[in-house]
């Protein structure tokens, strides 16, 4: 079959499972297709060549909308592609839409989004998870094979949990976030969900790397993540901390993550214990430093530079109040007041100063951890996906859906999350392992070989 009529079953796809799911905030079919044509004229072999990509509405992409999931950003084109993006053109991949996602990726269920929540295709009264949700469920829902989506806390593992999906959060500067809309610089990262591990693995070859325009990159060669997926986990080591399996972790979940844990070692691996004995802060310092670093982030957006801008105003600084008032959703102001508040030279040192010696402590903890293994077990999330609306009135309930994930981004390590099991409800449940910095292929290793000896057997309700 050609490229143009593959690409136009994905797209006609997504176009009738939009209505049920809203994942995407946009379907590029015009570009698509001219993008297909293009390719099938080509003869020139490339590893993504024609495969169909859905990417997050924080990703900029030159000629496609990017909203952020925000009312702020409702009419931005930006003038270029993010680096991941280019890379992904450059490596023959099609990019079919932009994805829905909570505004400016803040949130664990997508409800956030300016735009309407996107739906779990498995149980379409229940969230996605989030922020990412859109970019997973085009791919839970089988449009796509693999998206992109981003990560400060968790927002591709959580609903890479959420949907059935494996999804990974690369070591910090592995991929470029040119181009990626800042939420909390010094956790952002872009990550990759797919279908399964391979997927992940073929994306993150193309899209990984350094790029001078972005200082953050490094310069660590990008290996053969594809090559590396097939070798078995005799003498790894998986580390279990203990201590994170009690108080708020759902009791399904616990044992499909200990059943995981029984699996691994029937693989082969050696299963140790291991202490973290600062990551009970993790969601508190998370929510100081990125909500310090939103908070500066977010003053770009003024009415003068991008997008939305209020009417009716009559001097500059009514402008900027009007045009922000009306432009951000709550939990975006809720979090710029947070964060402007832990600045604020009064808490500053109370506060931002705090938070970033421990943040330096949950580094420590994951080295001394690392030196005894190759990747730490934990669950991805505390519960399966949670009904549409069940959290949304409280934010603390909601930030708690992140205690596994955030403390990864805070130390800047890599982490994947790999379906495991199924609840009761027939909802999946996430394990999520961890590495040290750079060890994206043993995390996709040990996935790969999890998933292809331990698969879900199971596919969502709402699929191609
Ligand atoms: N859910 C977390 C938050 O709301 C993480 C979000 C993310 O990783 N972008 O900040």
């Amino acid at each position: 079959m050609s490229i143009y009529s593959t690409i136009e079953k994905t797209l006609d796809s997504a176009e009738k499972l939009n209505d049920t799911l809203n994942s995407f905030l946009s379907i590029e079919r015009e570009s698509a297709l001219a993008r297909a044509a293009e390719l099938d004229s080509n003869s020139e072999e490339s590893p993504l060549k024609g495969v169909a990509i859905a990417v997050k509405d924080n990703i900029c992409t030159k000629g496609m909308q990017t909203t952020c999931g925000s009312r702020i950003l409702a009419n931005y084109h930006p003038q270029y592609d993010a680096t991941a993006v280019k890379k992904l053109n450059a490596a023959g991949a099609v990019v079919v839409g932009k994805a829905n996602m909570d505004e400016f990726a803040m949130g664990s269920s997508n409800e956030n989004s300016a735009f309407g929540a996107a739906k779990n295709p498995w149980d379409v009264s229940r969230v996605p998870g989030g922020s990412s949700g859109g970019s997973a469920v085009t791919v839970a829902s089988g449009v796509v094979r693999a998206a992109l989506g981003s990560e400060t806390g968790g927002s591709v593992r959580q609903p890479a949990s959420f949907c059935g999906i494996v999804g990974l959060k690369p070591t910090y500067g592995r991929i470029s976030r040119f181009g990626l809309v800042a939420f909390a610089s010094s956790l952002d990262q872009i990550g990759i969900f797919g279908q399964t591990s391979k997927d992940v693995a073929q994306v993150l070859g193309a899209v990984a790397g350094r790029d001078e325009n972005d200082s953050t990159t490094a310069d660590v060669p990008v290996p053969d993540y594809v090559g590396e997926l097939e070798k078995d986990l005799t003498n790894r080591r998986i580390g279990i901390p203990r201590a994170l399996f009690g108080e708020g972790l759902d009791e399904e979940v616990r044992q499909a993550v200990e059943q995981s844990i029984d699996n691994f070692r029937s693989l082969g691996a050696e299963i140790v214990d291991v202490e973290l004995p600062h990551t009970k802060y993790g969601i508190a310092v998370y929510y100081i430093l990125a909500t310090a670093e939103a908070s500066s982030n977010l003053a770009r957006f003024d009415g003068v530079r991008y997008g939305f801008r209020a009417e009716e105003a009559r001097a500059l600084r009514e402008m900027y109040n009007k045009t922000r008032e009306e432009g951000f959703g709550a939990e975006v102001k809720r979090r710029i007041m947070l964060g402007t508040y832990v600045l604020s030279s009064g808490y500053y040192d109370a506060y931002y100063a705090k938070a970033q010696k421990v943040r330096t402590l949950l580094k420590d903890d994951y080295r001394r951890a690392f030196a005894a293994c190759d990747a730490i077990l934990t669950p991805t999330a505390p519960t399966a996906a949670f009904k549409i609306g069940e959290k949304s009135d409280d934010p603390l309930a909601m930030y708690l859906s992140d205690v596994y994930t955030v403390s990864a981004n805070l130390a800047s390590i890599p982490g994947i999350s790999v379906p495991c099991g199924l609840s009761a409800e027939k909802l999946p449940i996430g394990v999520q392992l961890l590495g040290d910095n750079w060890s994206e292929a043993t995390l996709l290793n040990m996935a790969a070989r999890y998933e292809t000896e331990f698969p879900l057997g199971a596919k969502p309700q709402v699929h191609v």
